[in-house]
């Protein structure tokens, strides 16, 4: 039996509990987690704007220790310190094929899949990994190594709030030296799209968020300039970009509005990025002409348009030259039964990442 938070359902508080972990397939491994970073997909599981099965047991951002590994696990054992992919790619769908796998049809398949029991009824996993758990079974495919020397508690916002900031500036945008670049919404994500500007060499880089305390540390972290959202903020971008906008806007807040401003912040043949996810009933709106006139690249960016296996190496070597600081985007270090007002946090818009230490 191991501490998991439990989501008995959706809407409801979750509690922690001690779930039976499902035994060892020949392709599972077990890892005892050590952090795990609280997510805005956390939040939208949790109350419904996601669909998740219940009970389950959420939390995708996560690193640890191998605790076991099933009989055909190769190249992974016991002791060794890995993280969590939630979207693990199958490297045989079409979309892996095309060189894609962030859309790969099966990166979600262990979501369906209960992960442990309660009573002997299924427990499913959050995203397909259930980091909110002392431990966890997952497939190896979701688990990549880490190397012995990197500190294993901000290592887990590597997972998801950092693939998909620093993804969304260098894959989807593929921004370049000297671009113009507008981050708005600084959470964990919109943060390590901050760091992932400035290591891209942005200029002038710019923030947008309601937060006093998000723009200050955006700023500390790269940002030439932070606003909050509101009627003055199209004539300052304007006034640091020549008059045209930015060359690249990178929205990671999922809302209309801030997907409709992101646009009109944009330049004229610019690109904006749609990284937040928004529901299904908020629409965003776009005249025909404007389409035309603008002649801006307007793309959605799921999971950062990452390859895991690629690119996790990568921002390991800025972890360790010191160019992308993790643990300025936790503001907040938990216990497992503070998730729920961390969550509640998130709503407000307070605070950018709060991570669960075990
Ligand atoms: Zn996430
Ligand atoms: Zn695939």
């Amino acid at each position: 039996m191991v501490a998991a938070l439990l989501l008995a359902e959706v809407g409801t508080p979750m509690a922690v509990t001690e779930v039976e972990l499902r035994p060892l397939g020949p392709t599972d491994v077990r890892v005892r987690m050590a952090a795990a970073g609280v997510c805005h997909s956390d939040l939208s599981l949790a109350r419904g704007v996601l669909r998740q099965r219940v009970p389950a047991v959420l939390g995708h951002e996560g690193a640890g220790v191998v605790a076991d590994v099933g009989a055909e696990v190769t190249g992974l054992s016991a002791g060794d310190q890995v993280m969590l992919v939630w979207a693990p790619p199958c490297r045989g769908c079409w979309f892996c094929r095309a060189g894609e796998p962030w859309l790969c049809e099966r990166a979600l398949d262990a979501a369906d899949q209960p992960y442990a029991t309660l009573d002997d009824a299924a427990v499913y996993p959050g995203l397909g990994t259930a980091s909110f758990g002392a431990e966890t079974v997952v497939p190896a495919r979701a688990v990549l190594p880490l190397p012995p020397d990197l500190p294993l508690d901000t290592a887990a916002l590597l997972g998801c709030a950092v693939l998909t900031g620093f993804g969304a500036v260098h894959n989807t945008a593929t921004v370049r030296r000297g671009d113009s670049v507008l981050v708005m919404g600084l959470g964990g994500v919109g943060l390590a799209a901050v760091q992932g500007a400035r290591i891209a060499g942005a200029s002038p880089l710019l923030a947008v968020d309601p937060d006093a305390d998000k723009r200050a540390l955006a700023v500390r972290l790269g940002a030439d300039a932070a606003w909050a959202p509101g009627d003055g903020l199209a004539a300052e971008v304007r006034g640091l970009t020549g008059g045209r906008g930015v060359d690249v806007a990178v929205e990671c807040v999922g809302r209309a509005t801030t997907i409709r401003s992101a646009w009109s912040l944009t330049r004229r043949g610019g690109h904006t990025v749609v990284v937040g996810i928004g529901g299904r009933a908020d629409t965003v709106t776009w005249s025909a002409l404007e389409l035309f006139h603008f002649g801006r690249t307007l793309s959605g960016c799921v999971y950062g348009s990452t390859d895991p296996d690629r690119d996790v190496p990568r921002l390991i070597e800025q972890v360790r030259s010191g160019a992308l600081d993790l643990a300025a985007l936790v503001t907040r270090r938990i216990r497992l039964d503070e998730v729920e007002s961390a969550l509640d946090d998130m709503a407000e818009g307070r605070g950018a990442r709060a991570l669960v230490v075990f």
